[in-house]
């Protein structure tokens, strides 16, 4: 019985959702980007160097992240202990969402992917944008190795002008094996979904104090994710919210890399 987290950054800039600016607007500031994932890994010695940066990829930067001053940042993320996902936008903001789409999501989770392993990372873990997830994305998942997948949000259910945008209801709090017709139930696929446990932006920290006490009484190994986002890292007090969330998850339990997530899923017989 143990409680163990696993700490996400989504890489994710303030322009890329505004709705104001113009394609061009929105895309990243290269050299603004290289800092703020610089401070990422600084705090990320908070969780002993374990966390997992989300590689974000939508139709508006295709591979901008996969530059040679990021794939520099995510071999020193490697280096001291953590890791490098998949993150997939594939959406036109607000106005269509693609994410069910298997012409659209295959070339995009196999670039990122393999764009990853190309340059000698060990990409394990894909996570949605909004936390989109279909179950037809899971045999290109196990084909690609990610067998962790970070998209479920318990009990979200998000639409957006009439469309379904993301539909976790009825999934579990914990860790389990997706099946592959419903992701929101237990299943046969090779994939395990780790669902989101704190979300640093958008609880309180006595909120956080309490899903965490929560979550270790219930006397079982627990499996979840702690969720920040790249754009956090701009503002002083977001850093310091940040880093005391991961001192309340600390006094809790531990955080666990997604290769010892998945040593641990074993024990766990799932
Ligand atoms: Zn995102």
């Amino acid at each position: 019985m143990s409680l163990n987290y696993v700490f996400t950054i989504d890489g994710d800039w303030d322009e890329y959702f505004s709705t104001r600016l113009s394609d061009d607007e929105r895309k990243p500031a290269k050299a603004r980007l290289v800092s703020l994932i610089d401070s990422e890994l600084a705090m990320s010695a908070a969780a002993g160097g374990k966390f997992i940066h989300f590689v974000h990829t939508s139709p508006l930067v295709r591979d901008f992240f996969l530059q040679p001053e990021f794939l520099a940042l995510w071999k020193k993320a490697e280096a001291s202990g953590g890791e490098v996902g998949v993150h997939c936008h594939e959406e036109e903001l607000y106005k269509a969402w693609h994410y069910a789409d298997l012409e659209r999501m295959t070339p995009a989770i196999t670039n990122m992917a393999e764009g990853l392993k190309n340059s000698g990372l060990t990409p394990r873990a894909y996570r949605g944008g909004y936390m989109t997830f279909s179950p037809g994305i899971i045999p290109l998942l196990e084909s690609h190795g990610l067998l962790l997948d970070y998209s479920c949000d318990p009990g979200r259910h998000m639409v957006k002008n009439g469309a379904l945008v993301s539909d976790w209801r009825g999934a579990p709090s914990n860790v389990y094996r997706l099946d592959y017709q419903d992701h929101r139930r237990p299943g046969k696929s090779r994939v395990f979904e780790v669902p989101l446990g704190v979300y640093i932006e958008r609880q309180s920290l006595l909120s956080i104090w309490r899903t965490c006490s929560r979550l270790k009484r219930r006397g079982e190994t627990v499996i979840v994710s702690v969720l920040a986002h790249t754009y956090d890292f701009a503002s002083w007090k977001m850093r310091l919210k940040i880093r005391a969330a991961l001192l309340i998850c600390k006094m809790h339990g531990s955080f666990i890399s997604s290769a010892e997530a998945l040593e641990k899923i074993k024990e766990m017989g799932l």
